[in-house]
């Protein structure tokens, strides 16, 4: 295609981190036949021995699976993963309830992140318009000429020019620093208190420790740990609490207190031994939000992935978004053919509504994993929300349904959710005042005939319906 006088064979767009996110976008500029340039800070992880990252698996969904479709990546990695169904809720006392996540058949994916990262690496490779430039750390650029320069192992220096820079460096981004010192651009960075840390519970004797079809949650209100399972039978545990009660935490013997108190059932599924040590191998990660607008300059730099949107990880939605702004991007490529002063402006358009949302949400679902779950309120909206969704699947969503098994826009999403909300807790009171008129009226009738049925009972009659 031709744009600005320059066709896309000679164009040379410059992907700035080999992440998740720049891995897969280098896939969808290769394909439209743009010299593609990689620039990653770290060695090669496909060589490293240890690869650093921020959570070891993560939780594949609709929009990701969707984008690694297009470069015909989704049935590689769908093998590789682990399968979802229901969140599994461990009660103090041990008790394991399952809440599913959708309808029968629909489930989210459990993949390690290393090995994703690597095989985009590689697919992207495997164009022969595209080139990867590892142990290539951004240091400035320049919007006015496109001018890179890049800081070497060895202390040198190498400079480069590229047509269209693509920010794909993460939610600390050097290429968003150019953003910053420009007027009229939005930018807004929230730590929440909460930190982050992982443990590995073990196979027992060469099986998963637990169910494996489930992501494993123990909510205990103000904090709370997950589990996602690993191909190798592993689990990896992840505790998300305030850093203050981490740092009261500073023996082994208080490790094993603590998990007494909170998660008894983990302990002899991890083993005592190993919490006390592997507690203490890192400190607790922290974790951040940020928002920003616009995304691009002019026709020369655009951000996609966490530079443009780190969200919480609650939602499990962090990946799977940056996933869809390639698939945005590359949609709004075709309708304005592959012209970049005004994709750009298009995209700022239309993605910072839906990347914003989800960072909104991924925030409020926090608190619903770790205290709403146990809540009967919410467990019981929850029914009444499933069995609207079986009887009119196209009018009542549920939210989680549309953000995570949909490609409905997460903006739209909410909106509907708002709507939905309203309508179904109007109905709930009308329903609600309805059975009070009715039951006094049927107590005044007929005052003797009428047994007394325990509120505890109704609950859990209500609770147990299965849609
Ligand atoms: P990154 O993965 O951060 O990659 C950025 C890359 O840029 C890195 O390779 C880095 O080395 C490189 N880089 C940085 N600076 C430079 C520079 N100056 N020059 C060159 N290269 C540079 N999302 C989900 O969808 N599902 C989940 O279940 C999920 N779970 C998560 C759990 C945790 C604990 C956390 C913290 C996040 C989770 N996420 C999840 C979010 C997900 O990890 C991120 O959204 C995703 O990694 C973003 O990819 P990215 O490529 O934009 O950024």
């Amino acid at each position: 295609m031709e744009s600005g006088g320059k066709s896309s064979k000679d164009k040379v767009v410059a992907v700035v981190g080999g992440g998740l996110v720049g891995a897969l976008n280098a896939c969808y500029f290769a394909r439209r036949g743009f010299q593609v340039e990689v620039f990653e800070s770290r060695d090669d992880i496909r060589e490293a021995k240890i690869v650093r990252g921020r959570s070891i698996n993560l939780a594949l969904s609709h929009r990701g699976r969707q984008a690694l479709s297009r470069v015909g990546m989704e049935e590689k990695i769908v093998s590789k993963g682990i399968p979802m169904h229901s969140r599994m809720i461990h009660s103090l006392n041990g008790k394991q309830s399952p809440i599913p996540y959708g309808k029968k058949g629909q489930y989210i994916l459990s993949v390690d992140r290393a090995n994703l990262n690597k095989e985009l690496l590689t697919e992207a490779e495997r164009y022969p318009n595209a080139r990867m430039n590892f142990d290539h750390k951004l240091k400035d650029w320049s919007p006015d000429t496109g001018l890179m320069t890049f800081l070497r192992p060895d202390g040198s220096a190498r400079a480069l020019r590229a047509d269209l820079i693509v920010g794909c460096d993460g939610a600390f981004s050097t290429v968003r620093k150019q953003f910053l010192r420009r007027s009229r651009f939005n930018f807004s960075q929230t730590y929440i208190p909460h930190g982050y840390l992982e443990l590995t519970m073990p196979p027992v004797a060469g099986e998963f420790a637990m169910k494996p079809d489930y992501l494993h949650i123990w909510p205990r209100n103000t904090f709370m740990m997950i589990a996602l399972p690993n191909l190798d039978k592993t689990f990896t545990c992840t505790l998300f609490m305030p850093f203050d009660e981490f740092e009261k935490i500073t023996t082994g013997d208080d490790v094993i207190a603590f998990f007494q108190e909170y998660f008894p059932d983990a302990i002899p599924l991890i083993g005592v031994e190993a919490l006390k040590t592997d507690y203490f191998r890192l400190p607790a990660q922290a974790m951040v939000s940020i928002k920003c607008s616009p995304y691009h300059i002019n026709d020369k730099c655009v951000l996609m992935g966490d530079s443009a949107h780190a969200v919480v990880p609650f939602y499990g939605q962090g990946m799977n978004a940056g996933f869809e702004d390639c698939i945005v991007f590359d949609e709004i490529m075709d309708q304005c053919n592959e012209d970049f002063s005004a994709v750009l402006p298009e995209y700022t358009r239309v993605r910072v509504p839906d990347d914003h949302t989800i960072a909104d949400l991924a925030m409020y679902n926090y608190v619903e994993m770790r205290a709403h779950v146990n809540s009967k309120w919410f467990l019981f909206r929850k029914k009444v929300d499933d069995i609207l969704h079986f009887l009119l699947p196209k009018t009542i969503v549920p939210l989680y349904t549309m953000v995570t098994f949909t490609r409905i826009r997460y903006h739209e999403a909410l909106q509907r959710w708002h709507w939905q909300n309203k309508v179904i807790n109007q109905g709930l009171l009308v329903c609600a005042t309805g059975a009070v008129l009715g039951g006094s009226y049927l107590i005044a009738k007929h005052p003797p005939k009428i047994p007394s049925i325990p509120i505890e009972k109704v609950w859990d009659r209500l609770l147990s319906l299965k849609v």
